[in-house]
């Protein structure tokens, strides 16, 4: 049966507060009593930590960078939606793929990541890791199995993807690439940030799938935050007090906006469902109009079917939106008409936001790409990038953007 995200969250087990409060209490200790020194060498450990507790046998917190029972929960939740064993929040999306990332290798290892990744993603595997660590990415058309399966070497540990890829809306096979990855024993790693309750990649294979939280988990655009979804074994692995990249490297989310954060996944599945109508509603406009739009929602995206093979059914294809509007110029005045003047949505990198928030990736969110790699990317100087919010009247929305696609001669 379909993977429902909704539903496998409502049957995660619920936290109630201390006092039968219906939300979870916020446990901002930062460090935990113990009534009897003898159990001290089993947590540290790890033999019961919260993840034993989960198992039934008890649990007992150490530290607040190791597990925090606040933390732990919205993790929980989230592993809930993305239906993995287990998952642990974090300080950020960054921490969230660099930490998994570098739990998965050692010098001399090597990952083979999507070319169209978020641009501080593909510095961090590009410039940051190899440098620092001897760990060696070679970028791939994700879309071309063969070229990931001839990059793939005996020393391939990782294979890196976004669902749907920052800018250019790209959607990975999930199904295939995994059974490439695990053909050679290297993990796939998924960041579902653009994706979360639309496609739930561990049920397509996926071995780790991380999330900016920022974005539309958060819904807010007011915290930074990022989380782990995996199997116990990996999460156990990245708080291993020796060895332990969550543990070690320090990127702890605050117990209180992991209260915050916990109280906007009910939501979220909401929340998804008008970005995406939103968004498909635009798209199908533009198209009719002639406008050159890319969304994985229309038939003409060369990844429709790729989208629909793996999506759960009832969220759409998402809220983000591509419009090539030509040139750097273009996009550049497109942008400040539909803030300005029209009140549109913001000209702000990010996306996931209530309001629609607009950018031109290849000079923002992309700009840690050479003007070659954005165009073995396929990110034009002209691609806007759109993140549809669901404020204001659709058609009120529509007949803004209408006016600014006039302005710039896109539509008569
Ligand atoms: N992954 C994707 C797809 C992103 O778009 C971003 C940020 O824009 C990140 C990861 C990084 O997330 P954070 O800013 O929460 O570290």
């Amino acid at each position: 049966m379909a993977f429902d995200p909704v539903q496998s969250l409502s049957s995660a087990r619920h936290e109630f507060g201390e006092h039968g409060g219906v939300n979870m209490s916020i446990e901002a200790s930062t460090t935990f009593t113990v009534l009897d020194p003898d159990v001290m060498p089993e947590i540290f450990q790890g033999e019961l930590g919260p993840e034993a507790q989960h198992k039934g046998s008890g649990g007992c917190y150490l530290y607040g960078r190791h597990f925090n029972p606040t933390v732990y929960v919205l993790g929980r939740y989230v592993s809930a939606i993305e239906g993995t064993e287990s998952g642990y929040a974090c300080a950020s999306g960054m921490a969230a793929i660099s930490g998994s990332i570098m739990q998965c290798c050692e010098p001399g290892d090597e990952v083979v990541a999507s070319n169209t990744i978020y641009g501080g993603t593909f510095a961090f595997l590009k410039d940051y890791l190899p440098v620092k660590t001897g760990v060696k990415t070679t970028f791939v058309d994700i879309t071309d199995h063969d070229a990931v399966r001839n990059a793939i070497t005996d020393r391939t540990k990782v294979v890196f993807t976004e669902t749907m890829s920052n800018p250019t809306l790209t959607v990975c096979d999930i199904p295939a690439v995994a059974e490439i990855a695990h053909a050679h024993n290297a993990k796939l790693i998924v960041d579902n940030t653009f994706t979360p309750m639309i496609v739930s990649p561990a049920i397509h294979g996926a071995d780790v799938v991380v999330h900016s939280i920022t974005k539309f988990i958060s819904g807010s655009s007011d915290i930074i935050a990022g989380c782990i979804c995996g199997s116990t074994e990996f999460l156990l692995d990245l708080m291993d007090l020796h060895t332990g990249s969550l543990m070690l490297l320090g990127p702890t989310m605050d117990p209180r906006i992991a209260f915050e954060l916990s109280t906007r996944l009910p939501h979220l599945g909401l929340r998804v469902r008008e970005h995406s109508r939103r968004a498909l509603t635009f798209a199908q406009r533009l198209e009719d109009r002639g406008v050159s739009v890319i969304y994985p929602g229309l038939e003409s995206h060369p990844h429709h079917k790729t989208l629909v093979k793996i999506m759960n059914e009832g969220f759409g294809f998402g809220g983000l939106l591509g419009i090539d509007t030509g040139s750097r110029e273009k996009a550049f005045e497109l942008l400040e008409y539909l803030q300005n003047v029209e009140r549109f949505g913001f000209l702000a990198v990010s996306l996931g936001f209530f309001d629609t928030l607009m950018s031109a990736s290849a000079a923002s969110t992309s700009s840690e790409l050479s003007d070659e790699e954005l165009e073995a990317a396929g990110i034009s100087p002209g691609l806007v990038r759109l993140s549809i919010g669901y404020t204001n009247d659709l058609e009120v929305r529509w007949e803004q953007l209408e006016r600014g696609l006039r302005k710039i001669g896109l539509l008569k």
